[in-house]
C-alpha cells in the first residue's frame, strides 16, 4: 500500500541554501533505492515536506527522521494511503522559498492539481501556514512561576460521596481562576460509574442535590477572585424546574457570589438539546451564574449548538489537546476555535494537559488558561500543591508538581 506523509520542522539556525543542496544530494541515493518520492521546501527557518512510497518504508523514514538534529519540533499535517504518487518523477524536489522575497513562488512544473489537498498544503505553507513549532527557547515564553500550597478540607463522613478538586490554572496572570470539583464515591468509583448506576430521575436529583456539598467545599477553598466549576448533566438542568433557585441559596448560604460558580455542561449529552433545555440556560444565567460548555469537540454537539448556547467559557477535551505540539491537524482546530471564541469574547480552556512541550506550544498561541496533571491531579477533599516555573532560559526548568 502506497502512503503520503506530510510533516514541518523547525531547522537548526546554521543551514544554508548550500547546506540545503548538500541535504538533498545525500537524501537521493537512499530515496532512488527505496522508491520514495516527495518534495522538500524550505524557508530559511523551516521545514515541509512530503514524503510518499511504500506504508512500512515511509513510517520508518518519518521515525528515522526524528533522529536528525538538522531539524526539531517535528509536526505532522498528513499522513493517510494513497492510490497513486503526486510526485512520482521526484525522488526528492528541493524549494529554497527565499525569505526575502515577497510574493512566494512554486514552480509551474509542480504538474499537480490546483484543487488538490496537497497543492492547498504546499500552498497554504509557502503562504506563511504552519510557522508554529517551537524553535529551541520560545520568545514568547517568559518566566512562568506558579507556586500554590496545599489545601486539605475535612471530609465528610456522613456522605457516600465525595469530591476532588483540581485547579485551573490562569498561566499569563500566574494564579489559579478557579477549581473544579469532580464526583467520587467511598469506593474509589468514577463520576461515570457513580451516575450510569442509578436511574434517570434519582441520578438527576442526585446530581443537583450533590452540588450542595461541591459547593460548601468549593467556598472554603476559593477567593473572592476564584471561581468554582462544577459539572451538571443537561438532562438534570431540565428535571428540575428551579435548578437556578437551588443553586442560589447554597451559593448564599456559603457567601459566595452567584458569578463564582460556573456550571459546566458536557457537550456528548446535548444532542438532544431542546427549548427546555435553553430555557434553563435562560434562568441560570438571569441569576449572574455562568455556563461553560464542556469537552468542546469531543462528543456530537456541534458547532451550531456553540453558535445558538453561546456559553461563558469553552472547554476544550483532551482528545484534542493531548500530543496537540506534534499533531498538526489538532493543532488547525485548535487555532481556529480561537479564533472563534477570541471574536465571540468567550475564554478558551484547555484541558488534560500533561506535558510540558503541549503547554508551550498552547500558550504560544494565545490559550490563557489550563487544567491537568501538568498542573496538578484533582485531589480528594482538597487541592494538591502547584510548583510549576519555566525559566526563559531553559524549559528544562519546569518542576512538576509531585503527587
Ligand atoms: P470533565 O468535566 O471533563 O473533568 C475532567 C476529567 O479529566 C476528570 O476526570 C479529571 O480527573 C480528568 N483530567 C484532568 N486533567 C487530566 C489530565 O491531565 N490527564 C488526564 N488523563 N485526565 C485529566 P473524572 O474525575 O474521571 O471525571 C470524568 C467526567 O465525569 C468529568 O469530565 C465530568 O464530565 C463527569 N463528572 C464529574 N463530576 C460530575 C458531577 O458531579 N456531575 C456530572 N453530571 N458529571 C460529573
Ligand atoms: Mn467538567
Ligand atoms: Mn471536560
Amino acid at each position: 500500500m502506497l502512503r503520503q506523509l506530510v510533516y514541518c520542522s523547525s531547522a537548526q539556525s546554521n543551514i544554508t541554501a548550500e547546506k540545503l543542496e548538500r541535504i538533498t544530494e545525500d537524501s537521493l541515493p537512499f530515496n532512488h533505492q527505496n522508491n520514495i518520492t516527495g518534495i522538500l521546501l524550505f524557508d530559511g527557518d523551516y521545514f515541509f515536506q512530503v514524503i510518499e512510497g511504500e506504508s512500512d518504508t515511509i513510517l520508518w523514514l518519518f521515525d528515522h527522521l526524528h533522529n536528525d538534529d538538522r531539524h526539531t519540533n517535528i509536526v505532522k499535517i498528513a499522513d493517510m494511503a494513497i492510490k497513486e504518487r503526486d510526485f512520482g518523477h521526484w525522488h526528492l524536489r528541493t524549494i529554497y522559498l527565499d525569505p526575502s522575497d515577497d510574493c512566494y513562488w512554486l514552480p509551474p512544473d509542480l504538474m499537480i492539481r490546483r484543487d488538490s489537498r496537497v497543492f492547498g498544503l504546499l500552498n497554504g505553507f509557502a503562504t506563511g501556514r504552519w510557522r508554529s513549532g517551537l524553535s529551541g527557547v520560545d520568545p514568547k515564553v517568559t518566566n512562568t512561576h506558579i507556586v500554590t500550597c496545599e489545601q486539605t478540607l475535612v471530609a465528610q463522613a456522613n456522605f457516600d460521596y465525595q469530591f476532588a478538586f483540581q485547579p485551573i490554572v490562569d498561566s499569563k496572570r500566574q494564579v489559579i481562576s478557579s477549581y473544579e470539583a469532580l464526583l467520587r464515591d467511598n469506593t474509589n468509583r468514577y463520576p461515570d460509574q457513580i451516575l450510569n448506576a442509578m436511574p434517570p430521575t434519582e441520578r438527576y436529583e442526585f446530581d443537583l442535590e450533590s452540588k450542595a456539598l461541591a459547593i460548601a467545599q468549593g467556598a472554603q477553598l476559593l477567593t473572592a477572585e476564584q471561581s468554582l466549576s462544577v459539572n451538571l448533566s443537561p438532562g438534570a438542568l431540565v428535571h428540575h424546574p428551579d435548578v437556578a433557585c437551588t443553586l442560589l441559596s447554597q451559593l448564599q448560604r456559603h457567601n459566595m457570589k452567584p458569578h463564582q460558580l460556573i456550571l459546566e455542561i458536557t457537550e456528548s449529552e446535548l444532542i438532544e438539546e431542546n427549548d427546555s433545555f435553553f430555557s434553563a440556560i435562560e434562568k441560570i444565567r438571569s441569576t449572574g451564574i455562568k455556563v461553560a460548555m464542556d469537552d468542546f469537540g469531543a462528543g456530537y454537539a456541534g458547532l451550531s449548538l456553540l453558535a445558538d448556547f453561546l456559553p461563558d467559557k469553552i472547554k476544550i477535551d483532551r482528545s484534542i489537546t493531548s500530543g496537540i505540539h506534534t499533531n498538526g491537524p489538532r493543532q488547525a482546530i485548535l487555532s481556529a476555535v480561537l479564533e472563534f471564541s477570541n471574536s465571540m469574547g468567550i475564554p478558551l480552556i484547555v484541558e488534560g494537559v500533561e506535558l510540558l512541550d503541549e503547554w508551550l506550544w498552547l500558550q504560544n498561541t494565545g490559550i490563557q488558561k489550563f487544567q491537568g496533571f501538568l498542573f496538578a491531579k484533582p485531589k480528594l477533599n482538597g487541592v494538591h500543591a502547584i510548583n510549576f516555573e519555566v525559566s526563559k532560559l531553559s524549559k528544562t526548568h519546569a518542576h512538576l508538581t509531585p503527587f
